[in-house]
């Protein structure tokens, strides 16, 4: 009906609906192949807006075919005009896409229900992926609700809210001695031997079409228009490439007038292929051999659709950053002081950008935009444990308290103000 099969996104020849990601016959990637003039005929704004308050909401567009799907409620998530922070930055209209009240806490609740839903469409026993961490606690609740195992391989190193949060759903955690690639490449390996659907290897042509949910949400609150620019961190590219893709869409189906929306990609500097690559002016990518980063959701070295997150951000006019720990720790705690959101680093990456490139003049302080905050800070506790005011310890005398008043920080507002006496 509405999935036609698979299509290479170099060649153009096209491929049944089967679990397969690279062309026969030029290697390249392989991608879904939809029934635009099916989809056209049964998709409307009406339609959508009655549908399930996830990512089921936009089900014909997305490459699922079967009626029962699993459904932690993913997606849907809230769009905040940041008054606050626009203000503290001298930005006329800022939104955050809110994406840390996913099931599991990041964007990956989005991609994984595609993925695990598509290993029970085809069959398959178990499900694997290699992962920096969201991936992994998303796959293996996903899992859990699906009733498979689930293989997992994650580098060893990672933050220790992301282990306790992956290993409480008991899946086969497998830590891997090395980095993320070395992980994932080992994950290709045993991909080649056993029959399980590994997401992010061959389901990854279905499991990226959940990224573009994020794009029809922002569009939906909007109120059917577009943001005049989507700031998104970059691991291995796929939402910066989805993204852009959900904006075509939605302008090939007519559900927007003319998708003028410019994309601006943003990486922590001690992993930043892609935008070193854009900076550079390089159409190929230099893998990093050992990413060093507190935003270790993104210390992906060997990005594998880097090339295609530059070609988006070439297509669309956008542009590239990325921000030093430092950068990430400061915009981490910016964020959460003038909007109440508590990032991970990785995700932070896009306010220190923003905050770079609209000092620098590369973003215009009139445009419309939307930073998307892809994960929760309450998984990387570790990186900014040392970074923040500690409790005062008080005898439990109000003489105790009011010592501690006089030496509090009051934010810059005024002391007598807050300090009115009632009595
Ligand atoms: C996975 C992830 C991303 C983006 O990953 P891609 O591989 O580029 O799709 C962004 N932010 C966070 C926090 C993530 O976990
Ligand atoms: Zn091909």
């Amino acid at each position: 009906m509405h999935v036609i099969g698979l299509k290479c996104r170099e060649c153009g020849k096209e491929f049944p609906h089967e679990l397969l990601n690279t062309c026969s016959k030029c290697f390249g990637p392989l991608e879904v192949n939809y029934n635009f003039e099916y989809i056209q005929k049964n998709i409307s704004k009406g339609s959508i807006e009655k549908g399930p308050k996830s990512i089921w909401r936009y089900k014909l567009l997305l490459p699922i075919e079967r009626k029962e799907v699993i459904d932690l409620g993913g997606g849907y998530t809230p769009l905040h005009r940041c008054k606050n922070l626009a203000k503290e930055l001298g930005l006329r209209e800022l939104y955050v896409k809110d994406d840390t009240t996913n099931p599991t806490n990041s964007f990956k609740d989005r991609v994984v229900p595609v993925a695990v839903t598509k290993a029970l469409e085809f069959n398959m026993q178990a499900v694997g992926c290699a992962s920096t961490g969201n991936l992994a606690a998303s796959l293996a609740a996903h899992a859990a609700k699906a009733n498979l195992d689930a293989y997992i391989f994650i580098p060893s190193g990672l933050e220790i809210g992301k282990i306790v949060q992956m290993l409480i759903f008991e899946p086969n955690i497998i830590a891997v001695r090395g980095t993320y690639d070395n992980a994932n490449r080992l994950a290709t390996e045993v991909a080649d031997i056993y029959n399980w659907a590994f997401v992010n290897i061959n389901v990854r042509p279905y499991y990226v079409e959940g990224s573009k949910t994020s794009a029809y949400e922002i569009v939906e609150q909007l109120d059917w228009n577009v943001p005049d620019r989507i700031i998104i961190p970059l691991a291995s590219g796929a939402l910066f490439c989805s993204i852009n893709r959900g904006l075509r869409e939605l302008e090939k189906l007519d559900l927007i007038e003319e998708n003028h929306t410019m994309l601006t990609g943003t990486q922590p500097k001690g992993c930043s292929p892609i935008v070193d690559a854009w900076v550079e002016k390089r159409d190929y990518i230099i893998p990093v051999e050992k990413p060093s980063t507190i935003a270790k959701s993104l210390a992906i070295g060997d990005p594998a659709d880097g090339y295609y997150a530059i070609d988006a951000i070439k297509e669309t006019k956008g542009n590239a950053y990325a921000a030093k720990d430092k950068e990430l720790i400061d915009a981490i705690k910016l964020l959460a002081r003038t909007e109440g959101i508590f990032a991970e680093p990785g995700s932070a990456t896009t306010i220190a950008g923003l905050k770079a490139l609209s000092e620098s003049g590369d973003i215009d302080r009139d445009e419309t935009i939307v930073c998307y905050i892809t994960g929760s800070g309450l998984k990387t506790t570790d990186s900014v444990v040392n970074e923040t005011i500690k409790p005062y310890e008080i005898d439990p005398t109000v003489k105790s308290f009011e010592d501690y008043l006089e030496k509090r920080w009051y934010h810059g507002k005024s002391k007598d103000k807050i300090l009115f006496r009632i009595t």
